[in-house]
């Protein structure tokens, strides 16, 4: 028996939509299930990213934490694919990329209405936020994108079969969606 293909996903400047519509796949999931292991990811709670054939990126670049995040898939993954359109272009995230981040910051956490107790966050633990946010192939080399906000389940499974299949994806016209 051939091994099975090893995928690794993760979420950085995102609100896990994009994770949400894959599981949508529904009973399609068993199929998979038979030929992929899906190992780093927040569907399996597993924190090491080794040896991965596949990286699924969902979100955008926002904060160091990102950028390491985002190196280590880099690092440990055959493929990698930009998820959804804060992963391609920032999407929602990168509304704030028009604001100076101490103006942020100071509008979020201090003068911003019904704030009680201001005062900026200042952790150590807290990773820094970036100027901006980044889409991810502007950090590192992407080798396929999927858009949508989120790829719908369908677009899922196409895409993600073609790279198990060994080909290049390439999404029917009424699966490529951009909203
Ligand atoms: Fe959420 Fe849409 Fe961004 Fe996916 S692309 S993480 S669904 S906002």
């Amino acid at each position: 028996m051939s091994r099975k293909i090893k995928i690794a996903t993760t979420s950085l400047a995102g609100c896990f939509g994009c994770h949400m519509s894959f599981l949508d796949i529904d009973e399609h999931i068993m199929e998979l299930a038979d030929i992929v292991e899906f190992t780093r990811s927040p569907l399996t709670d597993i924190a090491e990213c080794r040896n991965n054939d596949i990286g699924l990126i969902e979100g955008g670049v926002c904060n160091s934490e990102n950028v390491h995040m985002l190196q280590e898939f880099r690092d440990n993954c055959k493929t990698l694919v930009a998820v959804g359109a804060c992963a391609i272009n920032g999407g929602l995230p990168a509304l704030r990329n028009t604001i100076d981040v101490k103006q942020c910051l100071q509008e979020s956490y201090v003068t911003g209405m019904g704030i009680e107790n201001p005062q900026i966050p200042d952790d150590p633990e807290l990773p820094l936020l970036l100027d901006k946010v980044y889409p991810i192939h502007e950090v590192v080399k992407v080798d396929h994108f999927l858009p949508g906000c989120p790829p719908s389940p369908e677009a899922f499974l196409t895409f993600i079969g073609a790279l198990i299949a060994g080909r290049k994806p390439d999404l029917p016209y009424e699966l490529l969606h951009y909203d």
